[in-house]
């Protein structure tokens, strides 16, 4: 094999790792497929934050200018209590982000953020409708099969298919059938079915309804006739939920309510497998419990979910889980299918998007498709990339408890955090983070921006390609 080109990836699902890495590989040449389950693009009703993380690679491939276009910039952070709605608990500087690391934090609804990438996609690259219930791998290659019977052959197989990924399922499956899953150290569900007791792991986990409004109106909620977006996080005083707001562009409202579960480890599993997706039931069922609570804008929050149109609104599980096995054979995990953290930092498509571009490099660098460059490939994959996924759970789980912790100790540190600034106080895991600022090194390197530089890779010697629009305004 002489270039990249040679080797077939087969991608299977179209969020945002998925999207991500198709594009990626459109620009190094490598050839793939993406199989999606859905038999029409319905990306999810939430907000999607990117920051000095993934816009540096956003900029590489010459799509920072479109993304700012949908986004706004974060300015604040605004804490609220429930019971208290036009007082302020505290108040955090989001701008610290662009003189240190020299992006702003942008606020985007998930929506624009897939139009943009699909945009960029040959429309022959998708396949909808693709659902995959299991695949085999052997020393040559890789096939799937479909719901509607079909097959797919390649050389690697990518699970970016979320949180309950059915590739890393049957993966595990297989690893656990020649003795190489530490089954016991998975938590539900992000486990192998069947192969974990009802006792071991419970991770945290929540119920998280989220929505995105139509254009409000500018007289009624003058605060989104901002240029900036100024996030207000409202605690509730009992339950330890937390309800966002974040504005985003053309006057728009991303919010979400999170609340604790707790749960068996049986009920959790049964719970994680179907909670994939709620329906119209469940979301009015939890609009119903909070229409009533006020909201930092004026009226109540039924206002917000009547200005939210149904197919914006979903209703999610919230888990935390960085998964100690990303590969197998000819298999690799990539985005939700291997972690899942709290969204309370914003570090999930953060994260997702560094990751694809680190498969993207190995990818792009794999001379043969012998199951040992293949295995090579993913283990510096992971091994690049997993203690990034682990520092963005510790950051998300600390920011999650300071938004959502009660009592009297809880308040203290929220009160002596807030005092010197949030951020300032969590520099060192903040800026252990933004050290992994990787670039795709099959494109020109972005100037460095900021006062805390990142380490940049060798460039390939492989020739790239350019990224064109493939099927302008089709989205
Ligand atoms: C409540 C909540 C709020 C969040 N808020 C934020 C936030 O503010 N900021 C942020 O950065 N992140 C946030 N996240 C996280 C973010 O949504 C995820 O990290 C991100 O969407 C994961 O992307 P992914 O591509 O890995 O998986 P997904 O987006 O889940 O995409 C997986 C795709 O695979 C497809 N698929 C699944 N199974 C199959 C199959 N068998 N065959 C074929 N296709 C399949 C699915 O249809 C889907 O299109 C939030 C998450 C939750 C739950």
């Amino acid at each position: 094999m002489s270039t990249s080109g040679d080797i077939k990836v087969l991608i299977v699902g179209a969020g945002t790792a998925g999207l991500m890495l198709a594009l990626l590989l459109e620009l190094c040449g490598v050839d793939y497929l993406l199989l999606e389950k859905k038999p029409a693009f319905r990306p999810p009703s939430r907000a999607c934050v990117l920051s000095a993380v993934s816009l540096p690679l956003v900029e590489q491939i010459g799509l920072l200018r479109e993304i700012e276009d949908i986004s706004l910039s974060a300015r604040k952070f605004r804490i609220k209590r429930q019971d208290n709605v036009d007082g302020l608990v505290g108040e955090l500087d989001a701008s610290f982000a662009e003189q240190r690391y020299g992006y702003p934090i942008l606020v985007m609804p998930r929506p624009a953020l897939y139009n943009v990438l699909l945009s960029r996609i040959p429309k022959n690259k998708i396949l909808l409708g693709k659902r995959i219930l299991s695949m085999s791998q052997s020393d040559h290659g890789v096939l799937v099969r479909c719901a509607d019977g079909s097959t797919f052959s390649g050389d690697v197989l990518v699970g970016a298919d979320g949180a309950n990924s059915s590739v890393r399922q049957n993966l595990y499956r297989q690893l656990y059938a020649v003795g190489t899953t530490p089954s016991t150290t998975l938590p539900l569900p992000m486990s192998v079915p069947g192969h974990v007791s009802e006792e071991e792991n419970r991770p945290e986990c929540a119920w998280s309804l989220m929505g995105i409004t139509n254009p409000m109106d500018r007289n009624l909620y003058v605060e989104l006739n901002q240029p900036y977006s100024d996030f207000v996080i409202m605690m509730t005083q009992k339950n330890k939920e937390s309800i966002w707001f974040m504005p985003t562009a053309n006057r728009r409202l991303l919010w979400s309510i999170t609340t604790p579960i707790e749960k068996s480890g049986k009920a959790l599993c049964d719970d994680g497998f179907k909670a994939s997706e709620f329906g119209p039931e469940a979301i009015a069922e939890m609009c119903a419990k909070y229409q009533h609570l006020d909201c930092p804008y004026g009226g109540t929050m039924k206002d917000i979910f009547d200005k939210s149109p149904p197919h914006l609104m979903s209703k999610a599980l919230v888990q935390e889980k960085v998964c100690d096995r990303w590969h197998g054979g000819r298999t690799v995990l990539l985005g939700n299918a291997c972690h899942k953290f709290p969204p309370s930092a914003g570090m999930s498509d953060n994260i997702n998007i560094v990751d694809t571009l680190a498969l993207a490099n190995r990818l792009h660098e794999l001379r043969s498709n012998s199951p040992q460059e293949v295995r090579a490939a993913f283990e510096l994959y992971q091994k690049e990339r997993e203690p990034s996924a682990r520092r963005a759970l510790q950051l998300s789980k600390q920011l999650h408890s300071f938004f959502t912790e009660q009592g009297l100790m809880a308040g203290l540190s929220r009160k002596v955090n807030l005092s010197r600034s949030l951020f300032g106080g969590w520099d060192k895991t903040n800026d252990l983070i933004h050290k992994d600022r990787p670039q795709a090194i099959f494109l020109p390197m972005v100037p460095q921006r900021g006062e805390f530089l990142r380490q940049d890779p060798k460039p390939s010697s492989i020739p790239r390609r350019s990224l064109q629009k493939a099927h302008p305004g089709d989205v």
